[in-house]
C-alpha cells in the first residue's frame, strides 16, 4: 500500500484510507497542484500565505460530518473557511484539512415567519438579495462580499445594527456539526448553551452549516450613499459627524472617513489619490424622513462628490466593495468608542496626513442605538457600551512596504487608544493580536465560553480560531 503524508502534521496516511474517505464525500478534495486549490486556499488578506494539506469543498452536512470524523480519527488539524475575509487568516492553516464551505450557498426565505435560512458558505450580499425580494433584511455587514458565518460568529455590525443590535442578536437557530461529528440544532430551545456560545465565541464549538436569522421590514428603497470634500474640510466634517451622531434616530447610521480619494467614478478624476474627508449615511426608515435626516450632510460646504440619495438597500450594501478588494495587503487596528471627542478628531486628522499608501483610511462607524439597549447577557459579544468603532485601516500592495504601513497603523492606534471604551471587535483583530486583545473583545464572557468549550469540544478539535481553552465548570 502507498503512504501519503499529510504535510506538516507528521502523519502518514495510507492511500487506501484516503481513497475510502474521499469515496464517502460528495464534494471535491483538492491537494496542492490540483486546479482550484490555489483559489480555495487564498484568503482576502494577501499577508496570509498558508497551505492546507487538503481542501474539501463540502457540498452539505454529510460531507462536513465525514471530514470532522476523519480528522478526529487520524488526529488531523481542521480549519474552516466561509468567506475567507478574516483579516488574521483564521480560515486557513498550514498542513490542515480545510473545510471550504463556499459551495454551500443556498438561501431560503420564509416571509410569513420572517426568517431566512442561509447555508454557511453564503456571502452577505447573497442573503440580502434574496430577503430584499420580500422587502425584508437582517443585520449584516457593510461589504457584500464578507462571509456571513465568520461575521455572525464574532458578532456582526452593519447599517441595521442601530435598529436591531449585533447580527448575533438576530440569529434564531444554527445547524452545527459537533466535534464528535454529530449534526445538532442550536437555538434557545435546543442546546441553549451552545447557542449562546456560538453568538460571539467564534468557530470554537463546531462547524456551523446553516444559520436562521430573524428578518425585519427594510427597503427595498432607502436613503443612502456617500458625500466627499477636500481633506482641508476635515475639522468641520468630523464635527458634523460628532453632532449628527449624537442626535441620530436608530434608522440612521453614519460613517465618517479620511483617506486618499479612491478611483471611484463618482469622484472627479483630478481628485483620485488626493486626501479627502467623507461621509457615508444610510437611513432605512421612511424615505421623506430619510431625506430630511441627511440634508445637513448634503448642504455642508462644497462637496467634490455627492451620491447620497434614494437607492436600493442591496446597492447600499455593496457601495464599499471596490475599496476593499481581495489580494491587497491589509493591517488594521480598531477600538470601540463611547463618544466622539473633539480631541480624537484632531488625532484622526493628524495621523491621516501621514498615510503611507493611497489605500489607507481612518474610519468611524456609528453603532449604538438598539445595541446599547439590549441585555448584556444575551450573547458573548457584549460591548453594549460601544457607540462607534474606530478602524485604522492600512492597505498596500508590495511586501516591501509592509513595515512602513504597519508602523503607521500601530502608531496611530497607540495615540488614539486613550479614547476607547476598553473594548474591541474580535472580528477586526489581526494575526499579531493575542490573548490580551481577545480579553478586551470578549471580556467577562470568557469563563462561560471556556465551560461551553469543555462540554462541546473538550479535545480542542476546533482550534484554528480565536481559541478558547476548554475548562470544566467550578
Ligand atoms: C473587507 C471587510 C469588511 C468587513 N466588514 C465587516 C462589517 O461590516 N461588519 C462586521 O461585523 N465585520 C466585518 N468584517 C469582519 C468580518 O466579520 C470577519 O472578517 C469575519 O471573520 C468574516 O467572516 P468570513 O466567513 O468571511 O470568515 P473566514 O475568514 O472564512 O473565517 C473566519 C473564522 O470564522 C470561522 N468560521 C468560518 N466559517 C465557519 C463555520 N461554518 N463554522 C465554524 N466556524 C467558522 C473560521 O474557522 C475562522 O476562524 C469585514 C472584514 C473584511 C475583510
Amino acid at each position: 500500500m502507498k503512504a501519503t503524508t499529510v504535510q506538516g502534521q507528521g502523519i502518514d496516511l495510507l492511500q487506501d484510507i484516503i481513497t475510502s474517505w474521499k469515496s464517502r464525500l460528495r464534494g471535491p478534495v483538492l491537494a496542492p497542484g490540483d486546479a482550484g486549490y490555489e483559489d480555495s486556499r487564498t484568503v482576502w488578506n494577501a499577508m496570509i500565505d498558508r497551505r492546507p494539506a487538503m481542501v474539501v469543498r463540502c457540498l452539505g452536512n454529510a460531507d462536513v460530518i465525514e471530514c470532522v470524523r476523519f480528522a478526529r480519527e487520524h488526529d488531523l488539524l481542521l480549519c474552516i473557511k466561509c468567506g475567507g475575509h478574516n483579516i488574521a487568516g483564521l480560515a486557513v492553516a498550514d498542513g490542515a484539512i480545510m473545510l471550504d464551505l463556499s459551495l454551500m450557498r443556498g438561501v431560503w426565505v420564509d416571509p410569513d415567519r420572517r426568517v431566512v435560512h442561509a447555508q454557511a458558505g453564503c456571502l452577505l450580499g447573497e442573503v440580502d438579495r434574496e430577503t430584499q425580494v420580500h422587502g425584508l433584511a437582517t443585520v449584516l455587514g457593510f461589504i457584500s462580499l464578507t462571509g456571513i458565518t465568520g461575521l455572525t460568529l464574532g458578532g456582526g455590525i452593519g447599517y441595521l445594527t442601530r435598529r436591531w443590535g449585533w447580527t448575533a442578536d438576530n440569529v434564531v437557530g444554527m445547524d452545527v456539526v459537533t466535534a464528535e461529528g454529530r449534526l445538532v440544532r442550536a437555538s434557545s430551545d435546543e442546546n441553549a448553551d451552545l447557542f449562546w456560545g456560538l453568538r460571539g465565541g467564534g468557530g470554537n464549538f463546531g462547524v456551523v452549516t446553516g444559520i436562521d436569522y430573524m428578518l425585519h421590514g427594510v427597503g427595498p428603497e432607502i436613503v443612502g450613499g456617500a458625500v466627499a470634500w477636500p481633506a482641508s474640510e476635515a475639522p468641520g466634517v468630523l464635527e458634523l459627524y460628532r453632532t449628527l451622531a449624537e442626535q441620530a434616530p436608530h434608522e440612521l447610521t453614519l460613517v465618517a472617513f479620511v483617506r486618499p480619494a479612491p478611483a471611484a467614478p463618482w469622484l472627479p478624476k483630478e481628485w483620485h489619490g488626493r486626501p479627502i474627508v467623507g461621509f457615508l449615511a444610510c437611513y432605512t426608515g421612511n424615505l421623506d424622513e430619510g431625506e430630511k435626516a441627511v440634508a445637513p450632510i448634503k448642504s455642508f460646504g462644497k462637496p467634490i462628490g455627492d451620491i447620497l440619495m434614494p437607492r436600493t438597500y442591496v446597492q447600499m450594501q455593496s457601495l464599499l466593495d471596490a475599496t476593499q478588494p481581495k489580494g491587497r495587503r491589509y493591517y488594521w487596528k480598531s477600538e470601540y468608542l463611547p463618544r466622539i471627542e473633539p480631541a480624537l478628531c484632531e488625532k484622526i486628522i493628524e495621523h491621516a496626513a501621514r498615510m503611507p499608501s493611497t489605500y489607507c483610511a481612518v474610519t468611524l462607524f456609528q453603532m449604538g442605538g438598539a445595541l446599547n439597549q439590549l441585555d448584556d447577557s444575551r450573547s458573548p459579544v457584549g460591548n453594549r457600551d460601544a457607540e462607534h468603532v474606530l478602524i485604522i485601516n492600512a492597505s498596500w500592495e508590495q511586501p516591501d512596504d509592509d513595515a512602513v504601513n504597519m508602523e503607521w497603523a500601530r502608531r496611530a492606534w497607540s495615540d488614539m487608544r486613550q479614547f476607547s471604551t476598553g473594548g474591541t471587535y474580535i472580528n477586526f483583530l489581526c494575526e499579531d493580536e493575542g490573548a490580551e486583545r481577545v480579553q478586551a473583545a470578549l471580556g467577562a464572557a470568557l469563563p462561560r465560553l471556556a465551560q461551553i468549550k469543555a462540554r462541546w469540544d473538550p479535545h480542542n478539535v476546533f482550534r484554528t480560531n480565536r481559541n478558547i481553552k476548554p475548562t470544566s465548570a467550578a
